[in-house]
């Protein structure tokens, strides 16, 4: 059976063009620094983020921890919100592997972090304390509804952090995602921003690897983070062909995914059970609670839509995410609302 699956955006397969420019991609040996199609998708990457240089890394989870253990020394820490990326899904790496605490700063329902909050978050100079090194924000913000934070409130946070001498990492996972929902440049979103992580293998298709991105300097010690991590990759070469791919021809193309999500979700809208969060969906991602009404929990529902062929994220006891991507096409929006309609009334 081919699924639809809205489960997330990182189960996109590579386009037929991604995996014949993988089998035909230009390699050498990236730890030497001698892979042409790696050093291409660097110079692309950093283009697109208005940096000086990039860096390939194996996932966004790698480009994140890299990134951090580049800015922060041991015992140093990092201001980020408690629903970021890096705090819940990344297994504790800056803390276990760097030694670099997270300062949790509460992130508000549009994926922020209140201005007072991180300036109160900041370290005064006393012995007793640690030194605050960074501040991480994420964009578009996964767990607040894949909503996109605005080049003007990245840019307030920025001037904030610089003027206490600090840095910025951007999680910027999605980004392309947040650029093409606020009708801006990747790069107007990454300028106020000390480095940035963004991934090729969620709505971009393709199969492997995130690209890290900064200044010249602060690359080329994440590039020795990166092999001390086990990250230094040979002949990836194979991975960067598709990621070039996903560079040139699929950030363009994210508006389509958008659009199908608000389309998608009138109609789960329309048929009643669901109750979508207000604003949903924001990109690619709806988000939605089962109504009252509703006798049956989220994992069970998701069963029902399985035996239709139809794949959802559920995120709660009651809550699904559904995430629309590059292999969502029309007929499936139509699918999976149709199947939505006969699983509700069959509860009826
Ligand atoms: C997916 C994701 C990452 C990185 O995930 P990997 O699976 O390690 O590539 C980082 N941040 C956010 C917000 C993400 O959604």
């Amino acid at each position: 059976m081919e699924w639809i699956d809205l489960r997330s955006d990182t189960v996109t397969k590579p386009t037929a063009e991604m995996r014949k420019a993988m089998a035909e991609a230009e390699v050498g040996d990236d730890v030497y620094g001698e892979d042409p199609s790696i050093n291409r998708l660097q110079e692309m990457a950093a283009e697109r983020t208005g940096k000086e240089a990039g860096l390939f890394v194996s996932s966004g989870t790698m480009g994140n921890l890299a990134a951090v253990l580049s800015h922060c020394n041991r015992g140093e820490e990092v201001i980020l919100g408690n629903l970021c990326h890096t705090y819940i899904y990344e297994a504790g790496g800056i803390a276990a592997l760097g030694g670099v605490p997270p300062f949790v700063v509460m992130n508000q329902p549009d994926g922020t972090l209140l201005i007072n909050d991180v300036k109160n978050a900041i370290r005064k100079e006393d012995v007793h304390f640690p030194h605050t090194r960074l501040v991480m924000l994420e964009n578009t913000h996964n767990r607040c509804g894949g909503v996109p934070l605005s080049v003007e409130y990245t840019q307030t946070i920025a001037d904030l952090a610089h003027q206490h001498g600090l840095q910025v990492h951007l999680d910027g996972a999605r980004i392309f995602n947040a650029a093409a929902s606020l009708g801006v440049t990747a790069e107007a979103l990454t300028h106020p921003v000390d480095s940035v992580t963004f991934c090729l293998s969620k709505g971009l298709c393709a199969p492997v690897g995130s690209v890290l991105c900064g200044t010249r300097d602060f690359i080329q010690k994440a590039r020795r983070i990166r092999k001390q991590l086990g990250g230094g990759m040979r002949q990836a070469g194979i991975l960067a062909a598709a990621g070039i791919i996903a560079l040139e021809k699929m950030t363009g193309r994210l508006t389509e995914d958008h659009e199908r999500a608000k389309i998608l979700a009138s109609g789960l809208a329309q048929t009643g059970g669901l109750l979508l969060d207000a604003g949903s969906p924001f990109s690619n991602m709806i988000f939605a609670n089962l109504a009252d009404a509703v006798q049956l929990s989220a994992a069970q529902i998701a069963e029902q839509f399985k035996k239709k062929g139809v794949l959802v994220g559920v995120t709660g006891e009651r809550r699904f995410r559904f995430v629309t991507h590059y292999w969502i096409d029309d007929q499936a929006v139509q699918k999976i609302t149709q199947a939505w309609r006969e699983i509700y009334s069959s509860l009826q």
